[in-house]
């Protein structure tokens, strides 16, 4: 999804809302109690309730945004930001990008994100043809090379 499809799809708080129910609806709404896969849904107070013990658990409950108070538009910025970019980006560029005021809550975000993304990729295992873009990696300098003054870019010592 590129930039404009995302704010036109996601322009409010109920509309991501409405998709982050949808997919966890998907994927089935399992009881924290009793682990039952039966709810009801009760809209005016946005909460599933267990048919079988009657628990109740709002749409963030053991998900990745457990007891976060941040928006879920936030959410939703963060995931598309680090889904359709190659490139990395910091907390603090994140939280400029939202427009709040506290920082630690949105690095709690991107932490919490990044861990499950890399759990998530841990799970696969290439194979077959590969193809990679072009990328840089740092690496350990040779007891040779160590005094030797460090070039700078793609020529350094410390990149391959
Ligand atoms: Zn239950």
């Amino acid at each position: 999804m590129n930039l404009l499809n995302f704010s036109t799809t996601f322009l409010d708080e109920s509309s991501c809302k409405a998709k982050w129910k949808a997919m966890r609806e998907k994927q089935d709404v399992v009881c924290p109690h009793c682990g039952s896969r039966e709810h009801y849904w009760k809209s005016d107070r946005e909460y599933y309730e267990c048919k079988k013990c009657k628990y109740r658990h709002g749409l963030r409950a053991n998900t990745i945004m457990h007891r976060s108070r941040l928006p879920f538009r936030y959410w939703f910025v963060a995931f598309h930001l680090l889904t359709s970019t190659r490139k990395s980006f910091s907390a603090k560029e994140l939280q400029r990008q939202l427009g709040h005021k506290h920082y630690e809550p949105i690095w709690a975000l991107l932490h919490k994100l990044r861990f499950v993304m890399g759990r998530r990729d841990s799970q696969y295992v290439l194979e077959g043809i590969i193809e990679l873009d072009e990328g840089f990696f740092s690496t350990e300098v040779s007891e040779s090379e160590k005094d030797k003054p460090l070039k700078r870019g793609r020529g350094s010592q410390k990149k391959s």
